[in-house]
């Protein structure tokens, strides 16, 4: 190789060695005679003297050093000057004095430092990302994501995991997303999908007998992009037979999180082990989402009991429809000025909801002793103090504190009140952000009721066993039917999905036709599936567990593009490569394939 060490790895013990070095000019700094850069590879940096007393040619090469050009040195190991040491760097004790050095490669001035973590514009660091995963962060963030790829392999590889690949040009697979299709040329006129997940793959690799199977998965869906969702993500892919409760999964999962977290990241403590484990319905009523940031409290309260005899018509309106009224108390609330409450209205507002109720409860002494004259609130006249007395109670408050309080429809309060209950921690600064709060929510429903398809969706997918106790309510009250899926959730993230899988193909069949899936369309689509299972289909349960999103928590990145090497824009294109692109007509012609004109196909 043209190198023999590392330039990071070089430590004082390494005094006198001649070694050779190749890397990038990451800095250069000209002290007229002396020239220092730091040299840069991937183990880190190194300092590095040319100095024209002691290699004069050495020296010239030096002075034609720029940033990111390609160098070779050879020198010796020396320690630096007493004072001249630099603690922050690893290397930082010793230098290497040039003897000889080539420049391999020159390189261009880079459209932005590599050296500093500057800001720079989204679109150009995806435009040169070669460049961007130069830099320090985005660097470390490979490679710890490497990391935690092999502590898993070998964690599954050691409980007798078997690693198999699934196909990436099939038949679609439903995960509520819409399907990457590619046209097959020896069969005009038909499509593959790009899996949105292995899922039936891994179940008929248990009807194939492989009992414990994993794979470090690419899915791709066709929706639209937020800061945790990319066209294509990878997945921890697992499924083991042999499983018909979810405390077998939960087993498994909560060590390998915990014992990875613990390995590979000490200064990120687990909250709780083992993991809280609670119902879709409980993490709904505490939190209003089933992906709680449980590093703080918060908790909701629900009022409307205790404002039966309500004389505020909003308040009267919601409770004749059904609706809910619930909040949260916030510490120290009460002393937040008028336009910290009315920015919180404008914020809940954003979520949907009509208004937002505040209650800020001063005074001295017992809350019980409460009167309306310690009330400060828009609305103070609609209330009494003993319903004031009553919602603190329910919401935990005290003297000092304020309510917070939503009227609206479940699914809007929920939404209103999970976004307040994040923005107010953040204010007041409550989530330790060290510290990894999982959580498994378990019982979600089986079915969802779409109003865009006026038909009964499936919360997880179709393949989700329903919960057997639940079976009767199939035909009368599909929205109660519990099912068998659980989610994973870490500090407000959801981490994995997965559920104990139907294996019989009379549960399979009654769910598709709840589905709206009919005997014709399930045996076209799922016949596979479906005879499968009448070939002695073990009982079996799996998990698809997102890397990204668990890179992200775990390296404190809000966005999932900082720990994928090549991601791409909000608008799903490529920068770099300039993906999607056009095609050329032949090859369209061969696929048999038109194009309209976009605007014509629109009129
Ligand atoms: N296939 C599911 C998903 O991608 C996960 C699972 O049920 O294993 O969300």
């Amino acid at each position: 190789m043209l190198k023999d060490r590392n330039c990071g790895e070089l430590r004082a013990s390494d005094e006198g060695a001649t070694v050779t070095l190749a890397g990038w000019v990451n800095r250069r700094r000209d002290h007229g005679g002396l020239i220092f850069i730091d040299l840069r590879d991937h183990s880190g940096l190194v300092q590095v003297v040319f100095n024209p007393q002691e290699a004069a040619e050495a020296h010239h090469v030096g002075e034609e050093l720029r940033g990111e050009y390609v160098l070779q040195v050879s020198g010796a190991v020396t320690h630096r000057k007493p004072g001249t040491e630099n603690p922050d760097l690893p290397t930082g004790e010793i230098e290497v004095h040039a003897k000889s050095a080539k420049i391999l490669n020159a390189a261009k001035t880079p459209p932005f430092y590599i050296s500093d973590e500057t800001e720079v514009e989204e679109l150009l660091r995806l435009k040169y990302r070669y460049l961007d995963l130069r830099r320090e962060r985005m660097h470390q963030n490979i490679v710890t994501r490497h990391r935690v790829v092999q502590y898993i392999r070998d964690f599954l590889g050691k409980r007798g995991f078997t690693e198999i690949e699934t196909p990436i040009l099939t038949a679609p697979t439903p995960e509520g997303a819409r399907d990457y299709i590619v046209p097959s040329r020896v069969n005009p006129g038909r499509f593959y999908a790009l899996p949105q997940s292995p899922q039936q793959f891994k179940q008929l690799l248990m009807v194939a007998g492989f009992e414990r199977y994993f794979q470090i998965a690419h899915c791709l869906r066709d929706e639209d992009l937020r800061a945790d969702r990319q066209p294509e993500h990878t997945q921890l892919d697992l499924e083991m037979s042999f499983v018909d409760r979810e405390e077998d999964i939960f087993a498994l999962t909560e060590e390998l999180y915990s014992s990875l977290a613990s390995a590979l990241f000490p200064g990120r403590p687990v909250q709780r082990l083992p993991f809280p484990r609670m119902t879709y319905a409980e993490s709904m009523r505490r939190f209003g989402s089933d992906k709680p940031d449980l590093r703080y409290g918060l908790e909701l309260a629900d009022f409307a009991g205790a404002l039966a005899d309500t004389t505020f018509q909003v308040f009267k309106n919601v409770i004749a429809s059904g609706g809910a009224i619930r909040g949260l108390a916030v510490p120290g609330g009460a002393a937040w000025s008028r336009k910290q409450v009315d920015d919180l209205t404008t914020f809940v507002q954003g979520y949907g909801a009509k208004g937002l109720v505040s209650i800020q409860v001063g005074g001295e002494g017992d809350i019980a002793s409460l009167t309306m004259e310690d009330v400060k609130s828009p609305v103070a006249k609609f209330f009494t103090a003993g319903q004031v007395i009553a919602l603190a109670g329910l919401a935990g408050a005290g003297r000092g504190d304020m309510l917070l309080v939503v009227a609206d429809t479940e699914a809007v309060a929920n939404k209103a009140l999970d976004a307040l209950r994040r923005e107010i921690a953040a204010r007041l600064g409550l989530a330790d952000p060290q510290a990894l709060a999982f959580a498994f929510v378990t019982d979600y429903p089986l079915f969802e009721w779409s109003d865009t398809e006026g038909r009964w969706m499936s919360a997880h997918h179709p393949f989700t066993s329903p919960n057997l106790e639940d079976l009767p309510l199939m035909d009368t009250e599909p929205g109660k039917v519990r099912s068998h899926a659980y989610d994973l959730v870490c500090n407000g993230w959801e981490l994995f999905s997965g559920s104990i899988r139907i294996h019989q193909r009379e549960v399979q069949e009654k769910v598709f036709q709840m589905l709206g899936i009919g005997p014709e369309e399930a045996q076209r689509r799922f016949g596979h599936m479906l005879e499968a299972f009448e070939y002695g289909a073990p009982p079996h349960a799996g998990i698809g567990s997102g890397i990204d999103r668990l890179m992200a928590v775990l390296i404190g990145e809000s966005d999932i593009r900082e720990v994928i090497a090549f991601p791409k824009t909000k608008s799903a294109g490529d920068p770099m490569t300039g993906a999607p692109s056009p095609v050329d007509p032949e090859q369209l012609e061969v696929l048999h394939i038109r194009i309209e004109p976009a605007d014509e196909a629109e009129a």
